[in-house]
């Protein structure tokens, strides 16, 4: 729904909650606007509502485009979310099921929001989940081909590196890279499984990852000039 105060347009969605005494203002990044009313409250006194809070409801959405704009943020301001390199749109429904649900299909990521929630939790907590899926088949792909036999895939959030190898064969890596191109998730990858035959950086480690990945210097200066912005995303 549409409503202009003070000049601007400003879209907003209506949540019936059961459990709203009174009308409640919400500005979400990518939701916007939410107006929560309680169940049997007339939508149609909305707009007169909005009308008289006009001036919180801009000076927050102001605050809010600042905060989107300096921060890289997982929920860029135009309202869409990395994903292997790309921009995918983002479609959030606030629902007042208590259940988060989220779904990614060709074009869009659908996440259904429950009152309350935040949605950068959501979105991180289901990048965790689809890192494991993602990382899991490219590493069994890579594994067979290097001819190692990881035993185990830990996702995590390390502050200082991309992925590590234990002496005991567990590949950790970050769900971060989840944002990167394919090309360099597999950089990753291939670099953590070759540790598992040389557990060094000489020269005969490099040329082990080259031997797999030739155009491995184009891959690393990615990560190089592209890793900070990654790991800070909120
Ligand atoms: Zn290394």
């Amino acid at each position: 729904m549409m409503i202009t105060l003070e000049g601007r347009s400003v879209e907003y969605s209506i949540l019936r909650n059961r459990r709203a005494r009174r009308v409640k203002l919400r500005v979400e990044i990518a939701q916007g606007l939410v107006v929560v009313i309680p169940w049997r409250f007339p939508a149609k006194e909305v707009p007169s509502i909005l009308l008289e809070n006009a001036r919180w409801i801009l000076r927050i959405l102001d605050r809010q485009h600042t905060i989107l704009d300096s921060a890289p943020a997982l929920v860029s301001a135009n309202g869409t979310v990395r994903l292997a390199g790309c921009a995918i749109p983002l479609k959030v429904e606030p629902t007042n099921s208590r259940r988060v649900s989220v779904a990614l299909d060709a074009e869009s990521l659908h996440i259904a929001l429950p009152p309350f929630s935040n949605l950068n939790t959501v979105i991180e907590a289901w990048y965790r989940r689809h890192a494991r899926t993602v990382f899991a088949e490219k590493v069994r792909e890579w594994s067979l081909l290097i001819g190692v036999q990881p035993v185990k895939l830990k996702i995590g959030d390390p502050r200082s590196r991309w992925g590590s190898c234990s002496t005991r064969g567990t590949i950790s890596l970050s769900w971060r890279l989840l944002l990167a191109p394919s090309e360099v998730m597999d950089y990753v990858i291939v670099h953590e499984l070759c540790h598992m035959k040389q557990r060094n950086h000489s020269p005969h480690f490099w040329k082990l990852v080259e031997s797999i990945l030739p155009d491995l210097s184009a891959r690393r200066l990615w990560l190089r000039e592209n890793g900070t912005h990654l790991r800070a995303a909120r």
